[in-house]
């Protein structure tokens, strides 16, 4: 894996990078998508039809580990040869993240000092280091993380302590156990405690990993503290203390410095779904986000359909309250739709809207057919996929932070007309 950071934004930590993995085709620019799989392959889409999306911007899978616990023997998928030719996709890198923010949630509560604990569709796993690289040595990812204990927003300081403590151990124990091969992200966390995510950071920040996969997010922190908690890994920084020193009864001014992650190297984040809080994460120079977001659309009937390179545009209006979506995403279970022969989005090129209509699909919802599902998440992420692509270039151009604060504004015009149309 090599990576490389081409552009920053003006003035801001917003990055525009290159990533090249061993097995992909080509290059793949950041900030970028990780494909959401389940086993490897996304929700619903069939391998025949995963070469419809744009390359080589989607041929990075994010796969957890977890689902393959109890599943095939680690043996017998080693001898297969790994997941590159258990499912037969030798032109995708595959990212191996030791949490899946739909399936596998972590459980604070019973992870202790052996092993993390996941609330999986199974049941409660408790997963220790030696478990888990036993899966990845099988599994032959290009990238993968090492083991983290993450806890929740609302937990005390001594918890995020200990969390830090064990995930900096498990780091050690992840690569020393780790396979020849693949890339190691090593993970960061510390909840919502400011310092201890500081700490985190500056302890990861000497050790021998290739990147950084930025733990415990999307677990009930507010998006106005999510800031802060970015920059105390991605910033560093220098704080003056004063002591008052008795003995000589004056005060003595002491200056802390700590040191950000550092920044050659790629960050991944999981948990930031939603387009509001992806830019957060590009703001704080976040290179790679997971994609539970276009999960979450499809399986509600929902479409993208916000306007992807320009914001600037005036916004259209509502058509009425019927339609089940906000200007910036529609809902296809709408009656509306069942006599809209119309693509999703007319100037889209996604197979889905090549190929089929509005009423085409609402029929499918209405039927329960699964191809509603296949052809909804084809364009839902053909779109988002299409708004890294902005972002993308705003960074190149210098605009990251104009483009920012339009589409932010844009959005929340076409929720506001939309509650008042409701
Ligand atoms: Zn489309």
């Amino acid at each position: 894996m090599n990576f490389s950071v081409k552009a920053w934004s003006n003035g801001g930590r917003a990055r525009a990078g290159v990533l090249q993995v061993g097995s992909c085709p080509s290059p793949i620019e950041t900030p970028c998508l990780l494909l959401s799989t389940r086993k490897g392959l996304p929700h619903f889409i069939s391998p025949d039809l995963l070469p419809s999306l744009p390359s080589p911007h989607s041929h990075l899978l994010q796969v957890s580990p977890l689902h393959f616990f109890e599943a095939l023997s680690p043996n017998t998928i080693s001898t297969i040869g790994g997941l590159h030719q258990l499912l037969g996709l030798h032109e995708y890198g595959f990212v191996a993240v030791a949490r899946d923010s739909i399936q596998c949630l972590p459980e604070f509560n019973s992870t202790n000092r052996v092993g993390a604990s996941f609330e999986t569709p199974r049941g409660r796993a408790l997963i220790k280091p030696l478990e888990y690289m036993k899966l990845i040595s099988s599994l032959r990812p290009n990238i993968w993380t090492t083991l983290a204990d993450e806890v929740p927003a609302w937990v005390s300081d001594q918890r995020n302590k200990t969390s830090v403590d064990r995930t900096l151990r498990w780091i050690d124990e992840c690569v020393i156990l780790s396979p020849a091969g693949g890339a190691v992200f090593g993970a960061c966390v510390g909840g919502s405690n400011i310092e201890e995510r500081r700490r985190c950071a500056q302890e990861l920040a000497v050790k021998n990993v290739s990147g950084y996969w930025i733990g415990g997010f999307g677990l009930g922190e507010s998006m106005d503290e999510r800031p802060a908690l970015l920059n105390a890994v991605t910033v560093r920084g220098r704080q003056t203390f004063c002591i008052y020193e008795t003995t000589c009864a004056t005060s003595l001014q002491t200056l802390q410095i700590w040191k950000s992650l550092p920044e050659e190297k790629p960050r991944l984040i999981c948990g930031l779904g939603l387009p509001e809080e992806v830019l957060q994460g590009v703001a704080a120079g976040i290179d790679l986000f997971d994609s539970v977001y276009i999960y979450h659309l499809t399986l509600g009937g929902f479409a993208l359909t916000f306007l992807l390179d320009r914001f600037e545009e005036k916004l259209s209006k509502p058509r009425s309250n019927d339609t089940g979506g906000d200007g910036t995403k529609i809902n296809l279970r709408a009656t509306v739709y069942r006599k809209d022969t119309t693509p999703i989005v007319e100037s889209c090129k996604c197979y889905t809207c090549q190929n089929h209509t509005k009423a085409y699909i609402n029929h499918l919802l209405n039927v329960h057919e699964m191809l509603a599902q296949i052809l909804l998440e084809i364009h839902n992420t053909h779109h988002y996929l299409g708004f890294f692509r902005s972002m993308r270039e705003s960074i190149k151009e210098g605009k990251f932070e104009q483009f920012r604060q339009n589409f932010i504004q844009s959005r929340r015009d076409h929720l506001a007309k939309a509650t008042v149309c409701a």
